[in-house]
């Protein structure tokens, strides 16, 4: 009996250590944003100091018509990554409005859709809508949160994803557009002689390149998933949760919000259904995205009830005690939060079909 106490102490000391350990280090993570931004901002100067003056002038002259169209390409690359860069910045990824409630949000969901996500912020103590998390760095709940970026030093949420993407998208383009360059002096022909500093100024862009380049491919690559797919890193996990338990079950779960790969893009890159909205994506553009980051394009919204090729699956429909706007009481709130299991992202197992 003794040790059953003892082991529940030490486990309770654990707990409390390690919660104060994520306190601690979401603090430095908050402190620290500026010196990431300080950082990444050293990092491109660098190599962009090093493009113009070792690897360009190693590969053409600089007032050749080669050198000259060189020179306004690199220049549109690098626009393009400070202007995404400052707007991730500066743009404020979104939160659920003050006076948003559930039964509101519900009534504006297009008739006969399933529900399927009524979710609770046990932090704010207030209902979330759909993609919807609490960031703890932030210390408040983000629209279509997708991560809490130190680089950014900012929350990459529904209003500034696309900038995040887009700065994602030039950053990779010029980093293999560098190591192509500096790839010519150092393992084909040069044309100028080059002095010992020459040569290791190109050598170090081409290795820091590539390396940024490596880690880019990953993280961007990630991202084109997630966007086609219309999850945030966030959700993907407890999709994939979902997944897994659906299909313990028998089941088939499917993202109601992935309504099509086109589609998904588009909601993420143009805000006004414009045909040539993917020839926005190549100039330096203020766009938002399309919707207001709580009511999401669903497939249930469509006549089309058996999206996904799963007519013959059995649909779970939601449980009627959620399917009131109750949540604006604070009464009513309380036990939605009893309700619901612990832990701020909730959900209820609502399109299983
Ligand atoms: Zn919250
Ligand atoms: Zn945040």
């Amino acid at each position: 009996m003794a040790l059953r106490t003892l082991i529940r102490h030490l486990h309770y000391m654990w707990a409390s250590f390690i919660l104060k350990v994520h306190v601690i280090l979401d603090s430095v993570v908050k402190t620290a944003g500026p010196l990431y931004i300080l950082l990444a901002l050293s990092l491109l100067s660098c190599i962009i100091y090093l493009y113009y003056t070792a690897v360009l002038p190693a590969v053409h002259q600089l007032n050749s018509v080669e050198g000259i169209t060189h020179l306004i390409l690199s220049i549109w690359l690098i626009y393009n990554v400070f202007f995404n860069y400052y707007w991730c910045i500066q743009t404020d990824p979104g939160s659920p409005p003050l006076d948003f409630d559930v039964g509101a949000g519900m009534s504006q969901y297009e008739s006969g859709a399933p529900i399927s996500q009524m979710r609770w912020c046990k932090r704010c103590r207030k209902p979330k809508p759909p993609m919807t998390h609490h960031c703890h760095i932030c210390k408040r709940c983000i629209l279509k949160m997708d991560h809490h970026c130190p680089w950014m030093h900012n929350c990459i949420g529904f209003y500034n994803y696309r900038y995040f993407l887009v700065f994602l998208l030039y950053l990779w383009t010029g980093c293999i557009y560098t190591v192509y360059m500096a790839s010519i002096p150092l393992f084909g022909t040069a044309s100028q002689e080059q002095t010992t500093d020459k040569v290791n100024g190109v050598l170090f862009t081409f290795v820091l390149s590539l390396a940024v380049f490596g880690s880019l491919s990953c993280l961007l690559g990630w991202h084109i998933y997630l966007v086609l797919t219309s999850q945030t890193t966030i959700d993907f996990y407890s999709n994939r949760q979902r997944r897994k338990e659906a299909r313990r079950s028998g089941q088939v779960w499917v993202n109601e919000f992935d309504v099509g790969k086109i589609q998904n893009l588009r909601n993420v890159l143009d805000s006004k259904g414009d045909r040539l909205w993917w020839l926005k994506i190549w100039l330096p553009l203020r766009i938002l995205p399309r919707g207001d980051g709580i009511h999401f394009p669903s497939r249930y919204g469509s006549s089309d009830t058996g999206a996904g090729g799963n007519q013959s699956s059995r649909h779970i429909s939601a449980p009627n005690s959620y399917s009131s706007g109750a949540a604006s009481s604070s009464r009513e709130a309380v036990s939605i939060e009893r309700v619901l299991a612990d832990g701020e992202d909730n959900w209820r197992p609502a399109n299983m079909v």
